[in-house]
């Protein structure tokens, strides 16, 4: 029996467990420094309180081990010839699969000391922060899905509570959810325009000290409370072990496959091809998943691998709020509460079949 070991339960690395256990019985050990898998997409909602965090998240104990696959809780320290080395031990493998995700890209001079928003631990903090201020004025950085989506989680939040809080949301771009139709842009600007959420865009901060933004046009913002959701990048150094790397991602062919032949990486963590990775989301992380689960098992088997084919259109659900909800696919784009019954029934379909 051959070991197949995977770095990372988040939405690629659980799928590779997943598929390849139904294709195969080789010994399958997953490694995640945390005890869950959180569906990101509604983490928003923890920080409004409209959702708890064990409605997004899956136990990796329970959900592996039902399934027959180990699931070893440690933190990843390096990887050697043929072993993973992590705090608790050494994992021999004979494939191995790297998935563990990235991190918010705190690029800007002095934001060392700002939160990220990827675990429900850290929107549990974010919520009870915002519970204790009773007026603030509150700065988020970036208006990608991530920013847009929780720009309107707090406005609600702060009305339901009374409090007195003036919300910024600065991109660098022309406007919200860039690379999204123009269509979805419009709609989301008018929603955060009816909720008196001040917009700053082509906006660039240069400098971020204590309770001050500088941009990069000579002016300021002042802040209480900053939330910086802007550029991801990888969670390790892949260079430091041997891997081929475009800015600074893994890189892996169609197959999924790095520089090297055992080693496949996926999700946010890898660089897909020669073009840039087009878009970092659940629905690629997926599909990347089982096609990495594929191509493990068809790798030990001697059997031929089979190429991952990005999706043209993808399916993009998006709260605006409570009450409206953007349904985006190519360019066509709806708005209302149909797309935010289609977020959660999505979200709900998914847990069920993984936990
Ligand atoms: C707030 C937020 C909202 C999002 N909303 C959406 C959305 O609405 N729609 C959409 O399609 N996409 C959304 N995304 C993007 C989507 O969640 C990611 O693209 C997807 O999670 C990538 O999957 P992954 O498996 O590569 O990484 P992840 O799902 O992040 O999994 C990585 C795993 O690796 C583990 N790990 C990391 N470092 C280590 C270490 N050193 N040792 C051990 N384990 C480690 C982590 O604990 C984690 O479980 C959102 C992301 C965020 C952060």
């Amino acid at each position: 029996m051959k070991q197949i070991v995977i770095l990372g339960g988040g939405f690629t690395g659980l799928e590779v467990a997943i598929t390849a256990r139904k294709l195969s019985n080789h010994e399958i050990t997953l490694i995640d420094h945390s005890p869950v898998m959180t569906f990101h997409g509604h983490l928003h909602e923890i920080v409004s309180e409209r959702i708890t965090p064990e409605e997004i998240e899956i136990d990796l104990n329970d959900s592996l081990n039902k399934r027959k696959i180990n699931f070893l809780q440690a933190e990843f320290q390096g990887i050697k010839k043929g072993y993973v080395q992590t705090d608790k031990k050494k994992i021999p493998y004979d494939v191995l699969i790297i998935a563990m995700g990235s991190k918010t890209c705190f690029s800007i001079k002095g934001m060392k000391n700002c939160d990220e928003l990827k675990t429900s631990k850290q929107a549990r903090m974010l919520h009870e922060h915002l519970m204790n201020l009773d007026k603030a004025r509150i700065a988020i950085v970036g208006a990608g899905l991530t920013g847009t989506e929780l720009v309107f989680e707090i406005d609600y939040l702060g009305k339901k509570y009374d409090k007195n809080f003036i919300i910024h949301l600065i991109e660098a771009s022309s406007g919200p959810m860039p690379h999204f139709p123009q269509k979805a842009v419009d709609i989301v600007k008018n929603n955060l325009e009816e909720k008196d959420i001040v917009q700053h865009y082509n906006n660039k901060i240069l400098k971020c000290n204590p309770k001050e933004l500088i941009f990069d046009n000579g002016t300021k913002l002042d802040y209480d409370l900053l939330i910086w959701t802007a550029g991801i990048e990888p969670v390790a150094n892949a260079k430091a072990y041997g891997l081929k790397t475009t800015h600074g991602f893994i890189k892996v062919n169609e197959q999924l496959r790095t520089s090297e032949n055992n080693i496949f990486a996926i999700g946010d963590i890898a660089w897909i091809g020669k073009e840039s990775h087009e878009l970092w989301n659940a629905m690629t992380a997926i599909k990347e998943g089982k096609t990495a689960g594929i191509n493990a098992v068809n790798y030990l088997e001697n059997k031929p691998l089979i190429n991952y084919e990005l999706d043209k259109e993808h399916l993009f659900l998006v709260s605006l709020g409570n009450r409206t909800g953007l349904y985006i696919k190519d360019q066509k784009v709806k708005a209302g509460k149909i797309p935010l019954l289609m977020k959660s029934n999505l979200r709900k379909k998914y847990l069920k079949e993984r936990r």
